[in-house]
């Protein structure tokens, strides 16, 4: 590992875990500063409640949950929302005699991003925008003719299966 922080809240200290063979890291983050490895600027908060262990022959097993929070908008109702993503996290590391300690950083970011929406959604029946007038549809009903909408795309497919 190269770009090391000493003093990085996601340092795990070996030692500790080989002397004591196991450790709770329980921890909430919401300062910029310690949550910008994660790359995502939306962020506001992350909590980590892990269980660490040692396994013998140079091991640690990390079971345990971490919660993102952040402030995303709605790809529906384009409305800004608080996300939050509740991840399990359960991860073994080999690490050398030499070391002595292990920084998870990466491997909570890798966890994160592959676990991100592809869309983000303020909630499962968020009836977004009218997309004829853009109305919020959450918030009110529009008059707008949607049955129009539908004979247009009749037509079209009536067309296209005419071809
Ligand atoms: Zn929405
Ligand atoms: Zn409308």
């Amino acid at each position: 590992m190269s770009n090391i922080k000493k003093n990085n809240a996601f340092n795990i200290n070996i030692k500790d875990i080989v002397r004591l063979e196991d450790i709770n890291i329980k921890n909430s983050f919401s300062d910029i500063e310690s949550l910008k490895f994660l790359d995502d600027p939306d962020l506001f908060k992350m909590n980590v409640d892990l269980h660490c262990k040692y396994v013998p022959n140079n091991f640690l097993f990390l079971d345990g949950k971490l919660q993102f929070f952040s402030k995303k908008i709605c790809g529906r109702c384009l409305e800004e929302f608080e996300h939050i993503l509740s991840l399990d996290f359960t991860e073994d590391l080999k690490f050398s005699d030499s070391d002595t300690f292990i920084n998870i950083e990466s491997l909570i970011n890798e966890n994160y991003w592959l676990n991100v929406p592809y869309v983000y959604v303020c909630k499962d029946d968020c009836k977004g925008l009218c997309d004829i007038c853009g109305t919020n549809l959450n918030k009110k009903q529009c008059s707008c003719d949607k049955e129009k909408k539908s004979y247009f795309f009749k037509d079209i497919f009536d067309k296209i299966n005419k071809n």
